[in-house]
């Protein structure tokens, strides 16, 4: 499929993990791609690697409102447009709550819902005039509650709120705004869960395979397909959702 031909899409937090398999996933069906993350040099490498007609890497803390406005305008200075945002980027700061610091809630909560907002309202400054965009937000099966999570869940469902806020203002306007909510995807955040719990990486996995419906756990790629779909133009009527990608699984 080609769906992504003359598109422009921009991933956050997609130097690795589920952004890298999502931008991966628009490069293979014709996107120009660009891959926003903290680090530069490992947005570039991304960015080289997907095989894309055009691709860049920008450095990009969604949670700095300067930095985003400097990415967006490079994004549409080099790719020429911007028709597809996927706010991908996010961190995990995990504790039970008697043990959370104001920095852990304020860290997380300006990453998942401040970097969301911060990269919708500088994106839309494009789509609007094009009356044509696709907003993606990452949510999480946490939404739902995980014990040691209330910063994270309270994001996520934080971000399911947005999107629906979103997409209400935004379709007059041709845009669609849709969420996904990952349950258990094999990254370097779900292997540092491991670490926290003080287990292997392969015993967490093992673990959640055991207590999943489908029997295994999630990938980037199952996350990316999704993606492709939702953004696509034949999901120009589902808005405002949230679609859960978790093999059945909710906590
Ligand atoms: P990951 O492997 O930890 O990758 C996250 C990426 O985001 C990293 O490259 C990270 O950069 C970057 N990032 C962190 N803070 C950022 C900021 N302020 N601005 C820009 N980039 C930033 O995580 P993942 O598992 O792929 O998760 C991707 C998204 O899916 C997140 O929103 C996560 O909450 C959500 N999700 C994941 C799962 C799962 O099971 N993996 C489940 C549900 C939802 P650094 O490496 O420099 O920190």
């Amino acid at each position: 499929m080609n769906r992504y031909a003359g598109r422009v899409v921009v991933v956050t937090g997609a130097a690795r993990g589920i952004g890298a398999g999502t931008a991966q996933r628009f490069a293979d069906e014709g996107a120009r791609v660009a891959v926003l993350d903290l680090d530069e040099s490992a947005a570039s490498a991304t960015a080289q690697g997907l095989g894309a007609e055009k691709a860049v890497g920008l450095a990009c803390d969604v949670s700095d409102a300067a930095a985003v406005e400097r990415a967006v305008f490079a994004v549409v200075e080099e790719l020429g447009s911007i028709d597809v945002l996927v706010n991908n980027a996010g961190i995990t700061r995990d504790n039970l709550l008697f043990k959370m610091s104001e920095d852990d809630w304020d860290l997380v909560m300006n990453v998942h819902l401040k970097g969301a907002f911060l990269m919708s309202r500088e994106a839309q400054k494009h789509m609007v005039p094009a009356k044509y965009g696709k907003i993606l937000n990452l949510s999480s099966v946490s939404a739902l509650g995980n014990r040691g999570q209330a910063n994270y869940s309270a994001a996520k469902m934080g971000v399911q709120g947005f999107t629906r806020s979103l997409a209400l203002e935004l379709g007059p306007f041709g845009i669609n705004v849709n969420a996904i909510a990952p349950g258990f995807i094999v990254t370097e955040m779900t292997d540092a869960t491991a670490v926290r719990l003080k287990m292997e990486p392969e015993e967490l996995r093992r673990l959640n395979a055991e207590a999943n419906p489908v029997r295994r756990v999630g990938a980037p790629e199952d996350i990316a397909a999704a993606a492709a779909f939702l953004c696509s133009d034949e999901a120009s009527y589902i808005t405002g959702q949230t679609l859960y990608v978790d093999g059945g699984a909710k906590v």
